[in-house]
């Protein structure tokens, strides 16, 4: 959590809106409604899912889905379990709509699932650099990159003027 503003006005709000369905780990992307549901299942009560699920709140979409994707990981269809998951890796985002705050792919981020993401054991998702097979679906924190793009979404960049004690 280390540079996050726990005290922004945004998170506060995020947190009032907490409310919890207890069926999976699953939450909008954005504000929605006049409450915001995250649904927290008993299997999702860790820092790192809970954290992934309120930056969904505050607006983040999954690393994963970005249009660049491609040239990081590739996506092994066959292997995958839900039909569900395999339509959300189809859908690539449009760069347009999902903004990725000018940073580059990131295969720290707390929103990259991981290599066995519904495949049942199989492989799903494998970096194209072997290196990053271990690290993509990390889920403990924000990577470097996932606090930047949350600080640039909400203009709370720590170099701005008005926090600049003069
Ligand atoms: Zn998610």
């Amino acid at each position: 959590m280390a540079g996050f503003h726990l005290l922004s006005p945004y998170f506060l709000v995020s947190l009032k809106e907490l409310y919890s369905k207890q069926r999976e780990c699953s939450s909008d992307i954005g504000r929605r409604k006049n409450r915001q549901e995250v649904d927290l299942a008993q299997f999702c009560l860790d820092r790192g899912t809970i954290l992934h699920e309120l930056n969904h709140v505050v607006g983040f979409e999954h690393e994963h889905v970005r249009p660049d994707r491609d040239q990081y990981i590739e996506v092994i269809w066959d292997n995958f379990t839900s039909e569900e998951f395999k339509k959300e890796m189809y859908i690539v985002k449009d760069r347009k709509r999902w903004s990725v705050f000018n940073e580059s792919y990131d295969l720290y981020s707390l929103m990259h699932y991981g290599p066995y993401a519904y495949g049942n054991g199989k492989i799903t998702i494998r970096a194209r650099d072997s290196y990053f097979q271990n690290i993509i679906g990390q889920g403990k924190g924000f990577s470097a990159k996932d606090i930047r793009k949350i600080r640039k979404m909400y203009n709370c960049l720590p170099d701005r003027p008005q926090d600049v004690i003069y």
